[in-house]
């Protein structure tokens, strides 16, 4: 095991570390209040950090209400993800402009300065390592998000509750974090114990001067953590893969048909979808030309038309294509599931539509299929 030359040590407030990272000149991202709802935005100092909220979640509820008092991190997962930064929505790929002779062709350059991601959650770094296999996966890279992801100090969150949405610890992604990270702060009564997990996160926390934490603050919080775990009520079924694969034409394809409005909103919120859509623009005079990277949904009929139509039509077989490629034929393609269990398509879905109770009831009846 790593030994890494700095003990754990408690903080006070994590002003403290936001305050030396922006010193030491990080751009910080952290969990910001935005229109009732955590986001992850650029932190100008500690004080932008929510405090004393916490969240009410089920499905297709959300909501912000007063929490424990004092508490920094309180909340779960919001609707965004750090995908929002490392994969952003809409992205310049290359610009063209004629000469008299051809065109100039200029690769976007990548402008990501040293960033510091602050309350990133353990199903969050799960689902950081399920992009870095589609996006940097020593095969294919996209530069662009190996720049990124190269150059982000990752400050991890341990979960100290869970919410009623979700199911990390029967994906075995959470609630604790034990990689993936260069920081793990863990919130309790008196204070945040603060562990490094990389020689720069200890380098980081040795600057900080801060008070060696005892070892009872450790044991304490691997009991936050368990106790966050004990609280799930929501698992998805082990056999999830090969019961969906054998399942193709059961009925529950047309019942969920009947409630899904085929918006979307589940693949824009999880932070392992990644589908694009690729767009050509021109300006008018036809001598400038760019190429855009934009997200794009398997909700959508577009997503798959090619020559003439589209190939999945329906509802029905654009939601089992979503949740078979999440949680069966992705395990095929990447060697993991493609869901961590964070429950963002539970909370965010207009009608509540609930991908465990869906595997669970197709799961219940496999031989009416
Ligand atoms: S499928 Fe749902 S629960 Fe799984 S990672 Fe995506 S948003 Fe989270
Ligand atoms: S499952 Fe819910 S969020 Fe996803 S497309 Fe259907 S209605 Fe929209």
């Amino acid at each position: 095991m790593t030994q890494y030359p700095v003990s754990a040590i408690m903080l006070r407030d994590p002003s403290l570390l936001v305050g030396a990272l922006i010193a030491e000149g990080w751009r910080v991202i952290g969990p910001k209040l935005d229109q009732n709802a955590i986001v992850y935005d650029q932190l100008i100092n500690g004080d932008d950090l929510p405090r004393g909220l916490t969240d009410e979640q089920e499905a297709g509820h959300y909501r912000m209400v007063p929490g424990r008092d004092g508490r920094w991190f309180d909340y779960v997962v919001g609707p965004q993800s750090w995908k929002k930064w490392l994969f952003p929505a809409r992205q310049k790929l290359w610009s063209a402009t004629r000469r008299d002779d051809g065109f100039d062709i200029e690769a976007q350059a990548t402008d990501w300065p040293k960033t510091a991601f602050i309350g990133v959650r353990a199903c969050e770094i799960a689902a950081m390592a399920v992009q870095d296999r589609v996006f940097d996966n020593g095969s294919f890279a996209d530069s662009a998000y190996a720049v990124r992801r190269r150059d982000t100090l990752i400050v991890a969150v341990q979960c100290a509750r869970s919410g009623a949405t979700c199911f990390c610890a029967s994906m075995e992604t959470g609630p604790r974090a034990s990689a993936g990270f260069d920081i793990a702060l863990t919130e309790l009564d008196d204070g945040l114990f603060a562990d490094s997990g990389s020689d720069r996160g200890a380098a980081i926390l040795a600057r900080l001067n801060a008070h060696p934490a005892q070892p009872r603050q450790r044991q304490e919080a691997q009991e936050v953590s368990a106790r966050a775990a004990a609280m799930q009520v929501r698992r998805m079924p082990a056999n999830a893969p090969e019961v969906l694969r054998a399942q193709p034409d059961h009925p529950q394809w047309d019942e969920v048909a009947n409630r899904c409005l085929s918006c979307g909103n589940c693949t824009l919120a999880c932070p392992t979808c990644f589908c694009t859509d690729v767009e050509d623009v021109t300006d008018l005079s036809g001598n400038h030309a760019e190429r855009w990277r934009s997200w794009d949904s398997c909700f959508s009929v577009d997503f798959t038309y090619v020559h003439g139509g589209s190939v999945r039509r329906s509802v029905k077989s654009r939601y089992r294509q979503w949740m078979t490629h999440k949680l069966s034929s992705w395990v095929d393609q990447f060697g993991t599931s493609g869901c961590v269990g964070c429950g963002r398509c539970i909370t965010w879905c207009p009608v509540g539509i609930d991908i465990t109770k869906e595997v669970a009831a197709i799961a219940a009846s496999g031989s009416e299929g």
